[in-house]
């Protein structure tokens, strides 16, 4: 399990070093260029496991930490016992929300189609004693339409004097942390408000779903399977609208690789079932088909932004988008041209330090992209270090190529054209320009602001 985003000056585990690995990815220091490493870099160089980086006592609170350990398999079969007891006031409803880029690796592990994978999955955990299992694809549509409108405003509202650009994408945990916790101020302001697809989904459970059910929100126990531990962590941000009372939008995330190793340990013998839908309006609808976004192993803001940006910004159609790879393959540049004049620069910036390389030219102001899509894992969401590692705790490459097979294959849906989505507009947010941004949007914390972080040296 490794973790590549801690840079912690003081951290005792910065031990691990891989410089061949990753040295085409450093954007070269003027130190590094006289041939020395500065600090800066000596640090970018190191190799966290996130197992270790949760031991540690100072990036993760103690509390955290309790928390983020707590979300395990023994927590999700201890609500699963508690149902089975008679004590009724105990009892929740179980639902388990399902990453996209989970199911290539149930597919990949058990010989399956990603539908039927999902069928097999879904049918294990109503086995269990799970009521609802949902996709989140659903979340994932919701928070890339949500980023395309704040890209548009923000492309409109920019000023040298008061920059707005390039807009930071904002969905995956592991960047948003340390955005947070290390980068802070001039940073912050670039990312997305837009919530993530796990921030959504759990919005979507325990207020809509919830309202929808009568049920209380906290009568609700929502699971998470997702493809990285960093989302363990994100359960834990206190972003929830008040509607939600003390109860967080998921209570326990489980990696694709805890799950498998519960369908290993079973007999597997549950018939497969089709995912439900967060819609109750047409009675008991099930989801019959698996579809994805546009990225190739993640959720496809830059394709689906790009293509929104040019069309409102400059009534141009794009078809298929031509990826240039710039220092490495992931890292990769869009561009918009019209008679010569670069109209829309987009970049996807994946793994650390990619991550380093942009938030250097940021804050030295030569950044002339408009947008940047950030992951924290090289290689995106399906290299997420839930899922896919080899014994030695290395990524599988194998399985990998194979889950970027499975993945690609899936057909593409863009979230336009889900009227699921415009249904829960309409039904839970009352339009598509709700009156509740809340529900949709957030603001981000700085260092220093957060009293756990106060005594952290970086
Ligand atoms: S890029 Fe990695 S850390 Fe970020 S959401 Fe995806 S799997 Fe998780």
């Amino acid at each position: 399990m490794k973790c590549e985003h801690c840079t912690r000056k003081e951290c005792s585990k910065k031990t691990k070093t891989d410089d061949q690995e990753n040295a085409s990815a450093d954007a070269p220091s003027p130190a590094q260029e006289n041939g020395e490493k500065g600090e800066f870099h000596k640090l970018a160089d190191a190799k966290i496991f996130l197992s270790d980086c949760l031991a540690c006592d100072s990036c993760v609170t103690a509390e955290e930490g309790v928390q983020v350990s707590q979300q395990n398999a023994k927590d999700f079969f201890r609500v699963l016992n508690l149902n089975k007891k008679c004590d009724a006031s105990q009892h929740k409803v179980l639902a388990v929300s399902v990453c996209p880029q989970s199911l290539p690796y149930f597919a990949a592990k058990f010989s399956l189609s990603v539908t039927d994978a999902s069928r097999r999955l879904c049918g294990f955990l109503k086995s269990l004693g799970v009521h609802y299992v949902f996709d989140m694809t659903i979340a994932a549509d919701f928070s890339i339409l949500e980023s395309q409108k704040e890209f548009v405003r923000r492309y409109r509202q920019h000023r040298e004097e008061e920059p707005r650009l390039p807009m930071l994408t904002s969905a995956c945990p592991g960047w948003v942390r340390y955005a947070e916790r290390v980068l802070g101020h001039p940073i912050t302001p670039h990312l997305c408000t837009a919530k993530s697809p796990q921030q959504i989904m759990g919005s979507l459970v325990k207020d809509y779903f919830a309202r929808r059910q009568n049920l209380s929100p906290d009568k609700i126990f929502h699971v998470i399977v997702a493809p990285c531990y960093d989302k363990k962590l994100e359960a834990l941000r206190e972003d929830v609208p008040t509607a939600l009372h003390s109860s967080r939008g998921a209570d326990c995330v489980l990696t694709s690789g805890e799950i498998v190793q519960l369908m290993e340990q079973s007999d597997l013998s549950a018939d497969d079932a089709l995912v439900d839908t967060l819609l109750t309006r047409f009675g008991d609808v099930k989801e019959e088909e698996v579809r994805r976004h546009e990225g190739a192993s993640s959720d496809g803001y830059l394709a689906h932004i790009f293509r929104h940006a040019a069309k409102e910004l400059f009534n141009e159609d794009v078809g298929a988008l031509t990826y240039r790879s710039l220092r490495n393959k992931d890292f990769q540049e869009v561009t918009l041209e019209r008679d010569g004049e670069v109209l829309l620069r987009f970049a996807a910036a994946y793994g650390f330090r990619n991550i380093q390389n942009v938030v250097l030219k940021l804050k030295r102001g030569k950044f002339p992209y408009h947008f940047v899509e950030v992951l924290a894992c090289a290689g995106g969401c399906l290299s997420g270090r839930g899922q896919a590692q080899a014994e030695d705790g290395r990524a599988d490459r194998a399985l990998l190529r194979q889950m970027e097979g499975i993945y690609a294959a899936i057909p593409v849906r863009p979230p336009e054209t889900s009227a699921h989505v415009q249904e829960l507009y309409q039904e839970w947010l009352g339009g598509a320009d709700s009156p509740r941004p809340r529900a949709l949007h957030t603001a981000y914390q700085g260092p220093g602001q957060s009293a756990s972080s106060r005594d952290i040296k970086w």
